[in-house]
């Protein structure tokens, strides 16, 4: 660690994270029943860089009947001027146009979400505000195989990891999915086997993820990439390093959402 990082380490501060840039809704389309993509736009934009797939972005919302209202950093959180705490969600930036300084998100559709509802009901000129990029996947251009899994909420990182795996590298796409209208047209790649599991409707989030990734052939020199639900990640890291003994360096294991928070 640096000086000034060990400053911040004993401060209790954490580094600031990129300043939001304010942008509006240009465009909001129905992918599928569960998957909206909202097109946002803005000279903000300019100079924002997305050099790796499955990187992430800070989505700065208004709060509902609210304008937009821009947080500052207050060395652990962002805080509104009047101590509140404003609506950010994190999501995977998407065909980020430096000429039309736009940029694509992939919402997912689910009950009692603020963001979900944002996007269900989007109109063209609505602000918000990104930040970022925060880090994204290294493609390992060396790897024998990919595994990549996760849930409807990974499904736009796993078509940006796809499209970034070299061929004829074997990619193994497990998605798991809360009904059949959740699956939607991944990238073509050559050597490309993709399976659709459906939850079945009682069971915790990430179950059928679990059971698949745990029937699932992993070649020697595979390098594996999961996300979803945190709970259901901490199972799927435990039995990749504990049960299969996959090397820590092999495997990137991310929690997107907690169930119930
Ligand atoms: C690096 C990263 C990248 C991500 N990329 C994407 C992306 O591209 N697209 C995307 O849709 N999400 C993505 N997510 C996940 C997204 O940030 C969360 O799902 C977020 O909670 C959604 O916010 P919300 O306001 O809709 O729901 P919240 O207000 O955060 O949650 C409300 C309730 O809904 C539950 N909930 C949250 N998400 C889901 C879900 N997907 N399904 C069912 N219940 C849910 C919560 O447990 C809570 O009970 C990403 C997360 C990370 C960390």
């Amino acid at each position: 660690m640096t000086a000034e990082g060990d400053r911040r380490a004993l401060a209790g501060i954490r580094r600031e994270p990129p300043r939001f840039r304010v942008v509006s809704v240009r465009t909001v389309r129905t992918l599928t029943p569960r998957m909206v993509r909202v097109t946002l736009g803005g000279e903000q934009l300019a100079g924002l860089e997305v050099d790796e797939p499955a990187a992430s972005v800070r989505l700065l919302l208004p709060s509902p009947g609210e304008d937009l209202l821009i947080p500052t950093w207050n060395g652990n959180e962002f805080l509104l001027a009047d101590g509140r705490r404003p609506l950010i969600r994190t999501f995977t930036p998407l065909n980020l146009d430096p000429e039309r300084l736009e940029i694509d998100l992939d919402v997912v559709r689910h009950d009692g979400g603020a963001a979900s509802s944002w996007a269900d009901t989007a109109q063209p000129g609505d602000q918000a505000a990104l930040s970022g990029p925060g880090r994204g996947y290294a493609v390992d251009a060396g790897a024998a195989a990919f595994l990549l899994a996760g849930d409807e909420t990974a499904l736009p990182a796993i078509g940006q990891l796809i499209a970034a795996i070299p061929e004829p590298i074997p990619v193994h796409v497990i998605v798991e999915i809360r009904h059949a209208n959740a699956k939607l047209e991944l990238p073509s790649h050559p050597v490309l086997a993709v399976e659709w599991v459906e939850l079945i409707p009682g069971d915790p989030p990430g179950a059928a993820l679990v059971s698949a990734i745990a029937d699932a052939a992993i070649p020697a020199g595979a390098k594996v990439w999961v996300a979803g639900e945190a709970a259901a990640m901490q199972r799927i890291r435990r039995h990749l390093s504990a049960d299969r003994g996959l090397p820590r360096s092999d495997l990137t294991v991310r929690g997107y959402w907690k169930h119930g928070r």
